[in-house]
């Protein structure tokens, strides 16, 4: 059943368009097995993030289909997408409430302590503790009291407590100190271990170590393979 998502994903001769002039992507056909991690690289516009809205079901295809362990992701039920997709996106979704709520959100009945055993094992844990009121401080909805570096790792404990079997991660491309961003490389390895990783991959880290790398170029694959071969 689906919810025993693997999460082996096939694109299978995929064109998509927003509207009637232009096509994003062009005959998209590729294989990511569970448990890969798989980077998305390409100039502006060239569609890697219409390739992660077509993951997410955001669009369906225009032709062709998206398969998840040999399903149709048009006849997979929504909530159990929800379940077994997560996004990760650039701009973290930080909403007003406390960072216990901010983490928690997508499993609501998360323990506080599931909330801060996620938080330790990506090491946000270290800098919550540090804020006013720990795990209840309050943050805005623009998260202005965090850093670009400590928004990320709070969004990998919101997504690691979510436990999704597929995760898209659209990287952020703010500055981060080399030490902040050495904290979420290993934050990432923990998030991503065990499971399938679409990673619209800004740092060249996260390039040097996917298991296949997706060259795009104007909505097609210009080439593919490991760090090694490409
Ligand atoms: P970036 O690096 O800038 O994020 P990208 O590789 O993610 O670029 P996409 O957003 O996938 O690129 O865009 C692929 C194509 O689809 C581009 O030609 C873009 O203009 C177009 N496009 C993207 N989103 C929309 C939309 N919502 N409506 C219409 N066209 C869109
Ligand atoms: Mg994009």
């Amino acid at each position: 059943s689906f919810t025993d998502m693997q999460g082996n994903i096939t694109f299978d001769q995929v064109q998509f368009s927003y509207d009637d002039d232009r096509i994003a992507l062009h005959e998209i056909s590729l294989k990511i097995k569970k448990g890969q991690t798989v980077a998305l690289v390409g100039h502006t516009g060239s569609g890697k993030s219409t390739i992660a809205n077509l993951i997410s079901r955001f669009y369906d295809p225009t032709e062709g289909a998206v398969y998840v362990d040999g399903y149709d992701l048009r006849d997979m039920r929504l909530d159990s997408l929800r379940t077994n997709i997560s996004v990760v996106l650039q701009d973290t979704f930080i909403f007003s409430g406390t960072i216990m709520e901010n983490i928690r959100f997508g499993r609501p009945d998360a323990t506080d302590d599931d909330v801060k055993e996620a938080a330790r094992v990506v090491g946000a844990d270290a800098f919550i503790q540090r804020l006013s009121s720990g795990y209840e401080t309050e943050v805005e909805e623009r998260g202005n009291i965090l850093s670009a570096g400590e928004r990320q790792l709070l969004s990998f404990a919101r997504a690691l407590l979510a436990d999704p079997r597929i995760i898209i991660l659209d990287e952020a491309t703010a500055s981060i100190d080399t030490e902040t961003e050495m904290q979420i490389q290993k934050a990432l390895k923990r998030l991503l271990s065990g499971r399938t990783a679409i990673m619209i991959a800004h740092r060249l880290s996260t390039i040097r170590e996917a298991d296949n790398i997706i060259v795009l170029e104007n909505g097609k694959i210009l080439e593919q393979g490991n760090h090694d071969e490409l």
